[in-house]
């Protein structure tokens, strides 16, 4: 098969996603023919190291042995069965594993994250309905949040390029101020902010509360903001709030969870338990679709009854897919066997020293949490975005600046020599582009 059949195949036949298909009559599609580690490897034979790790969801590199191992076992014994009135073992140990991990339970399962948040959503306003509250039927979210594309989780996201077409479509959401710290004033510190912001989550709580199903948020950083970091005290904050005046929060982990922010769960870096979680991305190490929303016995027990409507009676065709199930558990059981949160303490380190080499360069706001590192680019250049993405593709790098935001979150396997090549490579695309 050669490169450029390959590509113009996909140009007439596939609709690419978050993508104006016009922009590729400039930027050609890149066919990818193979993965290993941190790297992509094109039809040409070209290199490109996976930076963004496969749009956040590859954690320990492509081609996994293990994560493989478990999926073809599986494939041998049963793919697939409907989960509604059956069961299997793929998802009972998985659901088992990821109640343990997460203090939540009573797994939900979907394929994707934007449906982990419809259902999380839905859970919440038919919990208050089933508790003879039906009035609480509005979202809170932050500013600049991200929660997925279809209808439900748009009405809660807030970014503009996605969210402001569909607007008649959406149901009504309010946003909180974000406690994102590169928004502080100047002097101000991360925690003083993000108790400022709270106060005004607080004050708006307070008065609506009557109404009010839950209060959604990406827990520490914003990522599809452009990596925004903020302060684990607005958390703790939140809880309290939400406990106060009885609205649900759900911790939306799916960019965040498994390790990303330094921690298993970043809402473990505020101590706190939230009454719902949502899980996709990391969640197979990258290998199949799988989302899941955990929430409390306490939730759980209010759709526990004789009348079926009081069920919550959601579903989708793959809920619970057996192979993506074993994929997670093989994910997980790396998490166990290999101390992965330790060794990417160390790396975070390693990347935190080597991230100083762009220090001098017209950059803003060097950031870390965990595996994710970001820095704002200082330019008035409309198109540094695609210019940069284009320019670190030619030198063998997978980056994807969001605006003037660039940002790196490898897979975990990524060693010291490539974080190298990632920071050094960077840095000459910079220069080149600016
Ligand atoms: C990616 C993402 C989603 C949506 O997940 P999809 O699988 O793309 O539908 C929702 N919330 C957050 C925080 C995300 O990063």
């Amino acid at each position: 098969m050669n490169n450029q059949d390959l590509l113009n195949r996909s140009l007439a036949a596939v609709w690419h996603p978050c993508t104006q298909m016009k922009h590729h009559e400039t930027m050609p599609l890149i066919p990818m023919q193979r993965g290993d580690g941190v790297w992509l490897t094109d039809f040409e034979g070209k290199r490109y190291l996976d930076g963004v790790s496969s749009w956040w969801v590859n954690l320990f590199g492509h081609n996994h042995p293990r994560i493989k191992a478990a999926i073809k076992q599986q494939l041998d014994t049963l793919e697939h069965v409907m989960l509604a009135g059956f069961t299997h073992a793929p998802v009972v140990d998985l659901s088992e594993k990821l109640a343990q991990l997460t203090g939540l339970g009573h797994a939900f399962y979907a394929s994707d994250g934007a449906s982990a948040t419809e259902i999380a959503l839905k859970m919440s306003f038919h919990y208050w309905r089933n508790m003879g509250q039906p009035s609480k039927n509005k979202f809170l979210s932050l500013q600049n949040s991200y929660h997925g594309e279809t209808l439900g989780a748009l009405g809660v996201t807030d970014v503009a390029i996605f969210k402001d077409t569909y607007a008649p479509l959406l149901t009504q959401s309010a946003q909180m101020p974000s406690p994102d710290f590169r928004l502080a004033e100047v002097g101000e510190s991360a925690d003083a902010f993000a108790l400022r912001c709270a106060q005004r989550l607080e004050d708006y709580v307070a008065e609506h509360h009557a109404e009010l199903a839950a209060f959604i948020i990406e827990p520490l950083v914003q990522c599809a903001a452009g990596m925004g970091m903020y302060a684990a005290v607005y958390l703790q904050r939140a809880r309290e709030i939400c406990d106060r005046y009885q609205v649900h929060l759900i911790a939306d982990e799916i960019a965040v969870g498994f390790g990303r922010t330094g921690r298993m769960f970043a809402f473990e870096q505020a101590n706190i338990q939230p009454d719902f979680i949502c899980l996709s991305k990391g969640i197979t190490g990258g290998y199949l679709p799988l989302s899941t929303v955990l929430t409390t016995d306490r939730v759980y027990a209010a759709f526990y009854d004789d009348v079926t409507a009081k069920g919550f009676l959601h579903s989708h065709s793959y809920t619970g897919n057996p192979l993506a199930c074993s994929a997670a558990l093989a994910t997980l059981a790396i998490f166990d066997s290999d101390d992965v949160i330790g060794q990417n303490q160390a790396k975070t380190a390693l990347m935190n020293h080597k991230m100083q080499v762009l220090a001098d360069l017209p950059i803003q706001h060097l950031r870390n949490q965990g595996m994710i590192w970001a820095f704002d680019v200082k330019t008035e250049q409309r198109g540094f975005a695609s210019a940069f993405y284009q320019q670190a593709l030619q030198q063998g790098l997978l980056l994807r600046p969001i605006a003037n935001t660039v940002y790196f979150m490898p897979p975990y396997v990524i060693n010291a020599a490539e974080l190298d090549f990632m920071v050094e490579t960077t840095r000459r695309c910079l220069e080149l582009v600016l």
